[in-house]
This record gives C-alpha cells, sequence and structure tokens, in this order.
C-alpha cells in the first residue's frame, strides 16, 4: 500500500508534537510504503509572517524583534531533536533564510507596501523552516528521508495568494521528480512556483492541496490528513458541542461541506482526489487509534439524511433587482461575467423564479468590488431604471446542510426551516443545489452558532430534546429545582430523550454562566466565586450574547424588575417560565404583549405555579378551552395560609391566636397582613380570569380585606398583632354566626360573568370546599360541558418542593 500524509499546523506546534508526528510516521512506514510527508507551517506562523509584513509596511520596527522570537522556535525544536554535533547544516540554512527574510522585510518596509506577490514569499518561510526542520528531526530519529521544497514540483499561474495549479506541468514534475528520489520525501505543503520560478501559495489552509496533487499524481492507495479532531465531524467541533465524526463521506459531500466552511479539509483539496479516485482519510493525531474519516466515491453509509452541517461565519450578500430583469435573457451570463472578470469568487446564488431578484453571496473583502462590477455592466439599464444598483448586506453567515440521502427526500427543507423558525432565526436569503446535496440559508452573523446548534439538534438528534437552563433566584424554590434537575436528569434522558442543561444561575448579587452545562452538584460554590452582577441585564445580556437554541428563562424570583424582562426575552426566542406572578397580573396591556411576543416568535411563557404551585391549574383551564369548552365560573381556594387559618380557627380559640400560631408554624408570610389583606388570592385569581379570556385589570377585582385599616397602618408585625386582638370579637362573631347554621368560614376567590371578587364566605356541607383540610387549594371550574357537576382540582397549593417541581415540568413541556 502507498500513502502520502499530510500534518498540519495542528500536529506541528512544538517538540513535543513533532515527536508524536515522527511516532506516527514511523509507524506507518512499516506497514506501508510513504512516498511523501507533507507539513505545513507551524500553528499560528503563517500568520505569524502576515503580521510581519503589515508591521513591516507600516513602517512598525517591532517585526525586527518578532523575527527573532520566530528563529528561536526553529532552533529549539532543533535543539530538542539533533545532536550539537549535527546542527551545523540546519543551522547554516536556518541563517540563510532569515537573513532572506529580513531582507525582503526591509524591502517592504522601504516601499511602505506589501503586494500579494511578496506576501506569498514572506508566507512561504513557514512551510520551508517547518519541512526543513522536521525533516532534520526525522533524520535524527533515523527516519530515512529527504527534505523537498514544492516549489521544484508544483506549477501554478500567477494568481498570488490563491493560485491555479496547473496540473499538466505539475504531474510530470511530480513523477520525474519521484522516478529519481526514492527516499521518503519530506516536503512543503501550501507553495508552489508559477512559470517565472515566483513563489506562489495554494490559499489558505493549502497544505492539505498539496498532499492531494501528489497523492493524485502518484496514484497512491491513500492520502492521510492528519490534523487535531477526530475526521469530518458533523459540524464544527468548535460550535457546536454535540457534533461527532462520521466515518465515511463522499467526495461531493466532502466538498460541499468545505466549501462551505468545514476547515478541516481545504476545499480544492477534494478535486484531484476526486479525478483518481484516490481515498482521502482524516485521522487524530491526538488520538492516532480512531479510524478517523474516509473520503471516498461511494460514501457506505447507513441510513442517515444528512452527512453535516457547516457555517461561513461573515459573507456579504449582494442583491441585484428591478423589473428589466424579468424575461431578458443573458442578465445572469453578464452579471456572472462581470465578476469573473472582477476575480470575485461567488459562494452562493439564489434567484426567486420571478426573476426580479437575483442574490449572491460574496466575500465581505470583495463586497464593494463586486458592486462596482455589477454597477457597471448594468450601468445602462441602471441610468434607465430598468435594474437597481446592488444593494450590499453585510453581517451574515451562510449555514449549510450537507447531504446525499437528501436527495428525493421530501420534508427535510421544513425540518430545517422549522428548527431556525422555532429558534427565532431569520433566514435572508435560501439556496438549494440542484442535486440537493445541499440547503443553504443566509442568516444574521450574531445567529450563526444558535442556527448550527438547533439544525444539529434537529437533525442528528431527532429523539432527543435538549432546553438549555438560565436560572435567576436561588431562593428555596430555584434551590429545589437545581436539586430536581441535578437527581432526574439523566433518567430523563436515558428514558424521554429530554436533555436538561442548566448553562445560567444567577441570584441578586452574583451570577454564573458555563456554555458547556454548571456541574450541579456544587453550584453553589460556583456561584459564590462567579461575577458580581449590576442587575439582572448583565445575565440577560449574557443569556442572549450565548444566543443558543431551546434557551428557556426560569424566573424563580418574585421580582417586579425580572418579570419586567420577559418582553426583551420572549422577542430573543426565549421562552420564560415562572411561578412568579407579577408579569401575569400586571398591566393587562403587558400581559398581551406578552403573549403577543410568544406567538410571534414561537416561544412560550408558561406559569403554571403562579396559581396553586404544583397543581395543574392553567393547564386544565387551556386544556377545556382548547377543547372547545367555554367557562362559566371558577371558584377557588387560592391561599394555603387563609385555608389553614380558617380551619385552624374554631371554638375558644381567638382569631388573633390562630394567625400567630400560622406564623409560627411558618404558614404565614413574614408580615401576615400580605395573606390577610387577600390581594395574593386576588393576582391569582386575574390570572385565572385573563387566562379564560377576561380583559381585566387588578383594580377591577373585588377584594374583601380581612383586616381592618388600623392592623394595616400599624408601623411593625408586633403592633399588628395587638391591632388584630381588636378584631378577634368581629371574627368570633361571624365564626359563631355560620356554625349555628351548620356552616364554615372560607375565604373563596370567583370568577362568573366577567368580574372577580374574593370573599370571605359561610359555606354549608353541601359545597364543595367544605371538606377541605389543612392548608389545601382547591379549584373548581363550572363549564358548558361541566355544568351539573364541575370540574375539581385539589391539593397543597404551596411549597417549595411542589413549586419547583410544577416548575421543572414546564421546563419539560418546552422540551416536548
Ligand atoms: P490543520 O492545521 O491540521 O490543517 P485546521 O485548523 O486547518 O487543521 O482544521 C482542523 C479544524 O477544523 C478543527 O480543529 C475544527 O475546529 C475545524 N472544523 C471546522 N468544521 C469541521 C468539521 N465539520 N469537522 C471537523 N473539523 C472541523
Ligand atoms: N500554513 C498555511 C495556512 O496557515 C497552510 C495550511 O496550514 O494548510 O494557511
Ligand atoms: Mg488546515
Amino acid at each position: 500500500m502507498r500513502k502520502v500524509l499530510k500534518f498540519g499546523g495542528s500536529s506541528v506546534a512544538n517538540s513535543e508534537r513533532i515527536e508524536t508526528v515522527l511516532e506516527l510516521v514511523r509507524s506507518s512506514m512499516s506497514a506501508a510504503q510513504v512516498q511523501a510527508v507533507v507539513v505545513s507551517a507551524f500553528r499560528g506562523d503563517t500568520d505569524g509572517l502576515i503580521e510581519l509584513s503589515h508591521l513591516a509596511a507600516q513602517g512598525d520596527e517591532s517585526y525586527r524583534d518578532k523575527i527573532g522570537a520566530l528563529e528561536a522556535r526553529y532552533l529549539e525544536v532543533l535543539r530538542h531533536f539533533v545532536p550539537a554535533t549535527d546542527q551545523s547544516g540546519a543551522l547554516l540554512q536556518l541563517k540563510l533564510s532569515f537573513n532572506e527574510l529580513e531582507d525582503i522585510l526591509n524591502g517592504i518596509s522601504l516601499v511602505g507596501e506589501v503586494s500579494k506577490r511578496l506576501l506569498d514569499k514572506v508566507m512561504s518561510f513557514g512551510e520551508l523552516l517547518s519541512a526543513l526542520i522536521i525533516s532534520e528531526c526525522a533524520k535524527a530519529r533515523g527516519i530515512d528521508c529527504e527534505f523537498l521544497d514544492a516549489r521544484h514540483i508544483i506549477r501554478t499561474d500567477s494568481n498570488f495568494g490563491a493560485a491555479r495549479v496547473d496540473f499538466g506541468a505539475t504531474d510530470s514534475q511530480i513523477a520525474a521528480y519521484f522516478e529519481t528520489h526514492r527516499l521518503l520525501q519530506l516536503t512543503t505543503g501550501f507553495i508552489a512556483a508559477d512559470g517565472h520560478g515566483d513563489t506562489t501559495t495554494l490559499g489558505r489552509g493549502g497544505s492539505d492541496y498539496t498532499a492531494s496533487i501528489l497523492g493524485a499524481a502518484l496514484q497512491v492507495d491513500e492520502i492521510e490528513i492528519w490534523t487535531d479532531v477526530d475526521g469530518m465531524m458533523t459540524a464544527d467541533p468548535r460550535k457546536v458541542r454535540k457534533s461527532f465524526p462520521q466515518l465515511w463521506v463522499s467526495y461531493s459531500e466532502a466538498l460541499e461541506l468545505s466549501h462551505f466552511g468545514a476547515k478541516v479539509i481545504h476545499p480544492p483539496s477534494i478535486q484531484p482526489a476526486l479525478v483518481r479516485s484516490v481515498p482521502v482519510r482524516i485521522l487524530n493525531t491526538f488520538n492516532p487509534d480512531f479510524p478517523g474519516t474516509l473520503i471516498s466515491r461511494h460514501a457506505h453509509k447507513p441510513s442517515a439524511l444528512v452527512t453535516g452541517v457547516s457555517s461561513i461565519p461573515d459573507i456579504a450578500l449582494l442583491r441585484v433587482q428591478g423589473s428589466g430583469m424579468v424575461g431578458v435573457a443573458g442578465i445572469s451570463m453578464r452579471l456572472f461575467g462581470a465578476l469573473a472578470r472582477a476575480n470575485i469568487s461567488v459562494i452562493l446564488i439564489s434567484q426567486a423564479s420571478s426573476e426580479h431578484t437575483i442574490c449572491l453571496a460574496v466575500r465581505p473583502e470583495e463586497a464593494q468590488k463586486a458592486r462596482e462590477a455589477i454597477n457597471s455592466e448594468f450601468a445602462l439599464e441602471i441610468g434607465a431604471s430598468l435594474i437597481e444598483e446592488a444593494i450590499v448586506e453585510t453581517e451574515l453567515s451562510v449555514i449549510s446542510v450537507v447531504g446525499e440521502n437528501m436527495q428525493k427526500t421530501p420534508g427535510i427543507a421544513g425540518k430545517i426551516f422549522g428548527a431556525l423558525g422555532k429558534n427565532g432565526v431569520n433566514v435572508v436569503a435560501i439556496a438549494q443545489g440542484s442535486s440537493e446535496l445541499n440547503i443553504s440559508a443566509v442568516t444574521s452573523s450574531a445567529d450563526e452558532v444558535k442556527a448550527l446548534n438547533a439544525l444539529h439538534e434537529e437533525l442528528f438528534f431527532p429523539d432527543t430534546k435538549a432546553v438549555n437552563v438560565f436560572l435567576a433566584g436561588t431562593g428555596l424554590i430555584g434551590t429545589a429545582l437545581l436539586r430536581q434537575i441535578q437527581e432526574h436528569r439523566q433518567h430523563l434522558s436515558e428514558k424521554m430523550g429530554h436533555e436538561v442543561r442548566v448553562l445560567g444561575i444567577a441570584n441578586s448579587r452574583k451570577m454564573v454562566t458555563d456554555e458547556s452545562g454548571i456541574p450541579l452538584d456544587h453550584w453553589q460554590k460556583l456561584l459564590k466565586e462567579g461575577c458580581p452582577k449590576n442587575g439582572l441585564q448583565d445575565f440577560v445580556a449574557e443569556l442572549k450574547r450565548l444566543n443558543l437554541p431551546s434557551s428557556v428563562f426560569v424566573d424563580c424570583t418574585a421580582s417586579e424588575e425580572v418579570a419586567a424582562a420577559y418582553e426583551g426575552l420572549l422577542k430573543s426566542s426565549i421562552s420564560v417560565v415562572t411561578p412568579n406572578k407579577r408579569a401575569q397580573c400586571g398591566p393587562y396591556e403587558y400581559y398581551v404583549r406578552l403573549k403577543q411576543a410568544s406567538s410571534k416568535r414561537g416561544v412560550q411563557l408558561l406559569f403554571e405555579t403562579s396559581v396553586g404551585a404544583g397543581l395543574p391549574v392553567i393547564s386544565t383551564l387551556n386544556d377545556l378551552l382548547k377543547s372547545g369548552d367555554s367557562i362559566v365560573s371558577i371558584e377557588a381556594v387560592l391561599s394555603g395560609t387563609l385555608s389553614y387559618i380558617f380551619h385552624s380557627f374554631g371554638p375558644g380559640k381567638p382569631f388573633s391566636e390562630v394567625v400567630l400560631s400560622a406564623k409560627q408554624a411558618g404558614y404565614t408570610e413574614p408580615d401576615p397582613r400580605d395573606d390577610l389583606n387577600g390581594l395574593d388570592v386576588a393576582r391569582k385569581m386575574l390570572i385565572l380570569a385573563r387566562e379564560a379570556g377576561c380583559q381585566m385589570e387588578m383594580t377591577a377585582v373585588e377584594v374583601e380585606n380581612l383586616i381592618s385599616a388600623e392592623c394595616r397602618a400599624a408601623k411593625s408585625v408586633e403592633e399588628f398583632f395587638l391591632r388584630l386582638k381588636e378584631l378577634d370579637g368581629y371574627f368570633e362573631d361571624r365564626r359563631r354566626r355560620a356554625a349555628e347554621v351548620g356552616r364554615k368560614l372560607c375565604y373563596i376567590a370567583r370568577l362568573a360573568s366577567g368580574r372577580v371578587n374574593v370573599a370571605l364566605k359561610e359555606i354549608d356541607s353541601s359545597h364543595p370546599f367544605y371538606g377541605l383540610s389543612g392548608s389545601e387549594n382547591i379549584i373548581s371550574f363550572t363549564t358548558k360541558r361541566y355544568s351539573n357537576r364541575p370540574l375539581v382540582v385539589k391539593g397543597p397549593g404551596a411549597g417549595a418542593e411542589v413549586t419547583a417541581a410544577g416548575v421543572f415540568a414546564d421546563i419539560l413541556r418546552l422540551a416536548s
């Protein structure tokens, strides 16, 4: 078996990494005939050399010190591998190269600008020095090899920066060279020479191309591209955490994925291998036992529809439009001809079937040139108002979904655009290749990563539903919720395919966020060490900045400020789950805006726990309405505290003492007046009324305040209890009178005929609330269908555990 191997910059960064590379070369040589090893510049050196040229061109003298630092890096590697007595040859070569580099940079500095031709020359030192040094290291480790400057074998045109290969000349040069050089050739990637012998480069990332050109010309059995990931992944692993390697990819898929941003392989590299049908394998130097990805003619693929999603983060979109384009032959030809003459490569094209508009994507740095080329091509039509001047839009990305099996499979586009829509990603343009190998969407750059993740989730994990939780408020409910998530997460993921991740936690002072998930076994410690936050806006800003799909903001505070943030969140396509009542019972107009924002964005605002804690009250009401029923009345006991107080209130026990013992048992708010004034109950009933369709403000709710003006005016809780004693007689009187006719006191909220009132009532044993015990809540719905016997929901209506469980259920509702 004959092979060509290529090691990228990520594999040749320092002595330790080069040691690994040499080990891999040696083991390859023992199993196969390795004809050439192509190496890139050491990691970061190409960027470094470009920077040096720019510094020199700007007259910034610091380039001199930086050359020294670059040289030191090679010397260090050389000294690590090669014994001092054998270094002189390589040291001389290094010296000569650095003298030449310095001369070129001095020249650039004098002229004050750097041409593309000179930039190629400067960049070439990265590959030249890397291959030179690594060949010396290889020899020192006993690997029989020769250094080969690829400029001797690869011939290109003079399009500096991204030269085009002359395959005729190149293939015969390669054949001739390898005919006379039988040893392993350790050669430079990326660089070549034009017909005048000037140095050219093959485009950034072009060392892959070198390997493919060599492998194809030598007709080897396999070209191995060694890099720092396990192969061609379903998405860029830096952007999509859940991406995974594909074992087989076809040439066309690899070409599409790389063309649309998968940097793991340089796009033109596929071509030479494809023409000669040489398989390309992508392997990981950091995990050499992994089989990697085989790119070949026939992908031996199982039934997966999609191979990968990729993106180009930064493109510009040019829009050419006008009535003069409709039905006129040759417009596209002129348009693309003009762009080709200006040497502009077009990334994507999309044309509406009305032919009124053509959209095309180009690299942002070429947008202006493209615009000018188009405007001058169509100057006459523009003058006659038949076509408008080209419009340029920037800060856009292209997201592409690639897969051969998508061909003729209906429903894929629906899934793709559905997932984008659900996550609030606006699509500016769409393109689908007629091969149906690729569907691309242009979106705003800010949404790039979110779109990738949303699509990846939808296409590769259709049975898993992920939610990314950002929690505000770490009081009793928030803490209980985090514990419940931690305890049930694994079970949920295994049994239901729900993946609940907590990515952010904030209280009023601190916040912590972690894109890969906050470990819930010690979140308290992490939050304590987290960033101080000035206000909620810091947390919300971070949540929006991360811009992840399926994000949910969970508000476990009782704060008005937090509730005021819901609208902005919903408008950013972030769902909100909360037991906090503030937003739902604030101004009606805000409640409506929240509903509108959520339906417009396809996200949800769920607040089941704001009425009756974990009891299914709002969902029951909504289910009744959705199924076509209509509400006649709702009657409810919605305060566990008041329920408890009136149950404990019996003969011989003054009312004030009952309230005091309820407070001591922890059943009341710190100031029991907050329970006794009935406002909390009124708010809950208002929420139900609004959900039932009543346009109502809090001021319209009639509430019986159980305490007198004096009690309300008391300055402290102690003083309040003194004042409350004055009401003991009144309450005792009401209780006794009711008891005399077999009735009980019960604080009931009622919605009927569009009115809500909340009052202390006397009920007899025929009333469904008569048997209520402890601190239970009860909600009874009388509807058109449930007209004789109401539908009743009953159970504990308070407590951190049940409320947190209800919040958790709402979160899971979002996942399904
Ligand atoms: P090298 O220096 O070895 O040529 P590159 O940095 O050019 O390596 O390419 C490898 C990188 O490509 C990976 O580290 C990964 O971050 C990125 N990448 C982008 N998209 C993909 C993808 N679909 N599969 C694998 N890697 C990808
Ligand atoms: N060193 C070159 C670059 O950084 C070529 C390569 O790495 O493939 O673009
Ligand atoms: Mg690369």
